[in-house]
């Protein structure tokens, strides 16, 4: 008896170990506020939050991202902006500014009930976090992050396709609103809707920067179920 549980130890514990090494920690972002409200903060943390629930370190490398976020009344129609990237060694991102508009076409709350007449400030955020992850300025996706045969506007790298806004900088920093209609990273958000980190978001980031995917919670527990079944199945057998 004794043996056989060493076994289904052991086996256990290679499992273990292979999921573990396979699996990243999640980034880290560190935000240092400036001039928000409590509501201002939260929104913006809920961002950060989303972000951190996406995309794990790359493999062996680690990405701590200081934001340093404040809040002004930007030109009604700009919600944000992300400026002074700064990035390692690997070109992995290390520091950026944020601004937040908080000016009177904001919309700052978690009820997703975005009035028709106002900018989403949690779509926002998740946007100008996208570009402090590396989206656009100042990596340049055509020729360090995508592939060399990439042309313009649309990007690729390795299976991921995506159609930028356009050639400018500004625009190659932008998904087409029309290829990638209401993702996040259009050259505006709109009024009225909010909107979700997309799968085209992730793939690119991660195809660009090697960023990991943090463990959806279905997978674990059904690795756990997996292991606890073993275990069951195994146990009667042991005795
Ligand atoms: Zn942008």
């Amino acid at each position: 008896m004794g043996k056989s549980y060493s076994i289904v130890a052991a086996i256990a514990a290679m499992i273990f170990a292979c999921v573990s090494t396979a699996r990243s920690a999640p980034i880290a972002i560190n935000v240092t506020y400036s001039n928000g409200t409590a509501t201002e903060k939260q929104i913006f943390g809920q961002a950060v939050s989303d972000w951190t629930g996406t995309l794990a370190n790359p493999t062996g490398k680690t990405v701590a991202l200081a934001l340093a976020v404040d809040f002004q009344a930007l030109a009604i129609g700009n919600g944000g902006s992300t400026t002074g990237f700064n990035v390692d060694a690997d070109k992995l991102p290390t520091s950026s500014s944020i601004t937040m508009s908080n000016n009177t076409d904001m919309y700052y709350s978690l009820d997703p009930a975005v009035p028709a007449t106002k900018k989403d400030a949690l779509t926002v955020a998740r946007h100008e976090i996208c570009h402090a992850l590396g989206f656009g300025m100042p990596f340049d996706l055509y020729s360090a992050q995508a592939d060399t045969a990439a042309v313009p506007p649309t990007w690729t790298k390795g299976t991921v396709t995506a159609t930028l806004a356009g050639t400018s900088l500004n625009d190659a920093s932008h998904l087409d609103a029309t290829a990638h209609p209401n993702d996040i990273v259009n050259l505006t958000v709109g009024l009225g809707n909010r909107r979700s980190i997309s799968n085209i978001d992730v793939k690119i980031l991660t195809a660009a920067f090697g960023y990991n995917l943090v463990p959806e919670p279905a997978s674990l527990s059904l690795l756990a179920a997996a292991l606890m079944l073993g275990f069951g199945r195994l146990r009667p057998v042991a005795a």
